[in-house]
């Protein structure tokens, strides 16, 4: 595929294009409208890979909301989870008695969000529910719901429309593959 970005020659493929994203984003918009009519919830972006794709849905979303951004660390710079959540960035408002639409890019072993869904009913949150952009089920370490996830994927590690490695290939507008000899040095 042709390209003006230098970072797509890192990539083994492109898993996902952005038309197919997208399309996929428009859809599940569609789900979440009709899930919250006569609702206003607080949609919850979980910082920074879920960005592109937060910016995205918010704006096919029919209803009333406020937004609200968290920042969690699981992952330094390796391609594997830690299983250590790290709350980096804490809401900055009282979600006690509000639905809560947490918006996260991957779930990968459910570590994360299985945090923030516990910390989130212990905060009072009349509900949570979770939109992914991708959900990779391969990997599941704990027991997770996921209400909205635009694709399934197989187990390979994956970047670009928010999602990094070490910081890179945020910026690219398709989902790739990252080539293993990126990260196995
Ligand atoms: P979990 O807690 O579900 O294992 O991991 C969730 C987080 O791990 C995601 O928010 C994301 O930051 C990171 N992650 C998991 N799989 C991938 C992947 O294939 N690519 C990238 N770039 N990040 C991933």
């Amino acid at each position: 595929m042709e390209n003006q970005f230098s970072q797509y020659q890192d990539l083994e493929k492109i898993m996902i294009t952005r038309d197919e994203i997208q399309t996929q984003v428009k859809e599940v918009a569609k789900r979440i409208s009709a899930d919250y009519q006569g609702k206003t919830p607080v949609v919850v972006c979980i910082l920074k890979g879920a960005v592109m794709f937060f910016a995205d849905l918010l704006r096919e979303l029919d209803f009333p909301l406020v937004t609200d951004f968290m920042a969690i660390s699981s992952y330094g710079s390796s391609t594997k989870s830690t299983g250590v959540v790290k709350l980096v960035k804490d809401l900055d408002r009282d979600i006690c008695g509000r639905d809560v639409l947490v918006v996260e890019d991957i779930v990968d072993s459910g570590m994360t969000l299985s945090y923030i869904k516990k910390e989130f009913a212990q905060r009072g949150a009349a509900s949570v529910r979770i939109a992914t952009l991708l959900d990779k089920p391969a990997r599941r370490r704990v027991e997770l719901d996921v209400d909205y996830s635009c694709f399934v994927i197989p187990d390979a590690f994956v970047v670009g429309y928010g999602l990094d490695y070490d910081e890179k290939y945020r910026n690219l507008p398709d989902i790739g593959v990252l080539h293993p000899r990126i990260y196995t040095k």
